[in-house]
């Protein structure tokens, strides 16, 4: 498994025999070795997919294709602690997160097993002696790119349902975090997945990368990523015409009404930023307060970020590093900018004495009354920093809540019902919760952006249903 990919259930070095180093970010060591694939190697793949998908997989009834994928849940289960380590060394994420994330993977594969034979196409009227079907049908062998902050909860959300609707797939994990990804795939096969189902070409983003989304012979992407990326994979795709979804960052606001429980709001807004160190797409970043509860809410935000300890991924404190030293750097640098902005610092966590110094670490940050043009309230920063800004009514609400390029998730926080209803509908994002926050787990929901956060559907049915294409049939009987 180290140092190779996984082609038609064979480990296999690159073409060119070349490998990339796996680095932990929580002390900069090398715990593995991944491929680091090309375009021969991802031929191959796209090959063994193709064969696959005309082949055994392809002729698969739902309910058996729904039986292995319910199989492969109970693989990761059984698995658990040994996916959990994996995906905590590789991300540096603490292990109470990554054991979150392995029972995430495991119940995308069981909700895809169980919804595989439950996917229907329809009949419609129209002229008489006439009969329509529309058939949904998988549309081939399908290209997925996965980001390294959630590795095994992208690969369940995105491989899973792309299975479940009878597609073979081929898959390029992120080349800073993938090793719990190529155990799954080990995993996978142990449970009847038949040869070429899934492949996995580890590498470079511009290498591999670039080599799956411009391939000509597959018939769609999945891409999950920075929004600057899913640019060039739309550009490689539109060469072939292959139709992709894009499920890219976020910038996405806790709105806070001045009739909301902040003993309930504050742990959940704190946790929405400080999970995963602030690396997920859906992190609550923005905090948009009521100008009448301002004070007091930032003294509960204050003193819950004040009180965050940051740590190793096996000391499972509240907080791991960030992914490597760009990531670190990157994030260091919006905190230098917000400090030459005079932009004040209500509070700051802090980085526990053992943890060691090579690591990648940031202290989770809040910053208070941020100008709403400011880039820490309008930039995905991608690291445990929140943005506080203030709110005089519903209207201004919704326009700072709407006023950034992304818009993936919202939170809003009220009693009222009318206005839970009117944020709602007003706020131009792909989820709204209300008095709660949290897309990381609800594999049932409907997930994706608007705007710069992307196009398409994964999670849930409407996941299920972009997996698929609809055929009209219409059959003239007299
Ligand atoms: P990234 O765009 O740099 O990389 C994502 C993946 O794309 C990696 O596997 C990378 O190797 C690959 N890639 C890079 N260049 C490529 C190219 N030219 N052609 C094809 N593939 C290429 O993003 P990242 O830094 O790994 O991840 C963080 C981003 O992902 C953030 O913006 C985050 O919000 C977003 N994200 C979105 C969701 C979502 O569901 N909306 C979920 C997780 C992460």
């Amino acid at each position: 498994m180290q140092g190779c990919a996984f082609i038609a259930d064979q480990w296999r070095p690159a073409a060119d025999g070349q490998t990339i180093d796996m680095i932990c970010p929580s002390d900069n060591k090398v715990i593995g070795a991944i491929a680091r694939s090309g375009p021969v190697d991802v031929d191959a793949a796209v090959a063994a997919a193709r064969e696959a998908f005309e082949g055994v997989w392809g002729r698969m009834t739902a309910v058996d294709r729904g039986r292995i994928l319910s199989r492969i849940g109970a693989g990761i289960l059984d698995h658990a602690e040994e996916l959990v380590g994996l995906e905590a060394a590789d991300t540096g994420k603490p292990l109470k997160q990554a054991r979150a994330d392995v029972l995430a993977c495991a119940r995308y594969f069981e909700f895809y097993g169980g919804s595989a034979d439950k996917l229907h196409g329809e009949t419609l009227p129209f002229l008489n002696g006439y009969q329509v079907m529309v058939l949904r049908e998988p549309r081939g062998v399908t290209g997925h790119i996965i980001p390294w902050n959630y590795p095994l909860q992208m690969f369940g959300r995105t491989i899973g349902g792309s299975l479940a609707a009878g597609n073979a797939t081929v898959l390029k994990p992120a080349e800073d975090a993938c090793l719990s990804v190529l155990r799954v795939a080990e995993i996978a096969a142990g449970c009847g997945l038949p040869a070429g189902a899934l492949n996995i070409v580890p590498g470079l983003g511009v290498e591999a990368g670039a080599a799956l989304t411009g391939h000509g012979g597959i018939d769609y992407v999945s891409f999950t990523g920075s929004a600057a990326v899913g640019i060039l994979v739309q550009q490689a795709a539109a060469k072939h015409h292959t139709p992709c979804a894009l499920e890219l960052g976020g910038k996405s606001p806790q709105i806070i009404f001045a009739d909301a429980d902040l003993d309930a709001v504050l742990p959940v807004v704190a946790n929405a930023i400080v999970q995963n160190a602030g690396q997920t797409c859906s992190a609550g970043s923005r905090a948009l307060i009521h100008r009448d509860i301002y004070d007091k809410a930032m003294t509960g935000l204050a003193e819950r970020i004040g009180n965050l300890k940051v740590g190793s991924h096996d000391m499972d404190l509240d907080c791991g590093p960030v992914i490597n030293r760009t990531q670190k750097q990157r994030v260091e640098g919006f905190l230098t900018r917000a400090a030459e902005s005079r932009i004040r610092v209500a509070a700051e966590g802090s980085i526990d004495a053992s943890t060691p110094v090579e690591g990648f670490y940031v202290k989770p940050t809040l910053f208070e009354a941020v100008p709403a043009a400011h880039e820490l309230a309008q930039e995905e920063v991608f690291g445990p920093v929140l943005a506080a800004l203030t709110f005089k009514n519903e209207a201004e609400a919704i326009a700072i809540g709407n006023g950034v390029a992304y818009g993936l998730v919202a939170g809003v926080w009220t009693e009222n019902g009318g206005r839970q209803l009117r944020m709602a509908k007003a706020l131009r994002v792909g989820q709204v919760f209300i008095n709660g926050y949290g897309a990381g787990g609800g594999i049932e929901l409907p997930f994706g952006g608007v705007k710069k956060s992307g196009h398409g559907r994964e999670k849930g049915f409407e996941g299920l249903r972009d997996f698929t294409i609809s055929k009209t049939v219409v059959i003239n009987h007299g």
